[in-house]
């Protein structure tokens, strides 16, 4: 059942992105890479990842692109008002797996928004951890997000290297789309785990681009997007072939989907 949430925060990030944080109801147990399926009473509802870590115990965040109609609406909401919100639901990252392991994060534009998740979550136990290197890539300057976060995170001990697509006046970083930043990552790939989110024509090439680096794929984990409407494996909405993305993903190992020909 939806249930509302009051907003505590309310940060304009970007011209396009929104921050929005409330406390978490009782009983509220999420792992990094879920969603929740958020709304307004006759105006609907839209999938989307929780940003913050379970780890943090007062706030959860949620980042939004205005986009539609619903995402329209919910940039209009000031704190206090009222959000609406389901689950959380879905199949996130299996940080348990990743205890020693080195940590590769590929994201994508908004793809940082459920990473975030599970980078501040293995940041908070960052000993429990080996290296870790975040590759980001956005269009331009203007739509990093978390900018002074991921120079927190750098200090931390993440590697974190960001690329643009194309040049832009003022940009002494790297040009290019973040695939053209693997090749240059240094790693054992027999103890190295990667967790990318993007859009979905990025993934294609960015597997690519590790498969060279012969990693396995049982080790490479992508959250993918599709149309959901009901979240709990009913309307059929989110279905490849024979699963359900809102229910068995939205993250999966590249193992588990290699026979899907259109999870890709
Ligand atoms: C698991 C999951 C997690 C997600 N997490 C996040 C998240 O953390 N943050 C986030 O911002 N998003 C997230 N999304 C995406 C988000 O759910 C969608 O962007 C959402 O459906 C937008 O809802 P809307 O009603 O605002 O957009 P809609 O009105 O449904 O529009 C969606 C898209 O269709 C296009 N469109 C709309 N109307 C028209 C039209 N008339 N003609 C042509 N194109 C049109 C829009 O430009 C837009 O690209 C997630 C999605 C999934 C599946």
């Amino acid at each position: 059942m939806p249930q509302a949430v009051e907003l505590e925060r309310v940060e304009r990030l970007t011209e396009k992105e929104t921050l929005f944080a409330f406390s978490p109801p009782e009983g509220f147990v999420f792992q990094p890479g879920q969603f929740l399926m958020v709304g307004l009473p006759g105006y609907g509802e839209a999938p989307i990842s929780i940003s913050s870590p379970p780890s943090d115990r007062k706030d959860v965040e949620l980042c939004i692109r205005r986009v539609g109609s619903l995402t329209t609406i919910l940039h209009r909401l000031q704190r206090g008002d009222a959000l609406w919100i389901r689950g959380p639901f879905g199949r996130g990252f299996p940080v348990e797996k990743m205890h020693r392991r080195d940590i590769l994060f590929i994201a994508g534009g908004i793809g940082l928004v459920p990473l975030r998740s599970l980078i501040k979550e293995v940041l908070s136990s960052r000993r429990g951890y080996g290296h870790l290197t975040l590759l980001y890539g956005v269009k331009s300057p203007e739509e990093i997000l978390f900018e002074e976060e991921l120079e927190r995170w750098q200090k931390e001990g993440m590697d974190v290297r960001l690329t643009i697509d194309r040049a832009h006046p003022g940009w002494k970083g790297n040009v290019g789309v973040v695939t053209t930043l693997v090749p240059r990552v240094e790693m054992d790939e027999k103890n190295t785990v990667c967790c990318i989110v993007g859009p979905s024509v990025m993934y294609k090439y960015v597997i690519l681009s590790l498969g060279n680096r012969s990693m396995r794929g049982e080790d490479i984990y992508l959250s993918l997007e599709r149309k959901m409407k009901c979240g709990m494996g009913k309307c059929g909405h989110c279905q490849i072939n024979s699963i359900y993305t809102c229910e068995e993903g939205p993250v999966f190992s590249l193992q588990e989907i290699r026979h899907l020909p259109e999870a890709i």
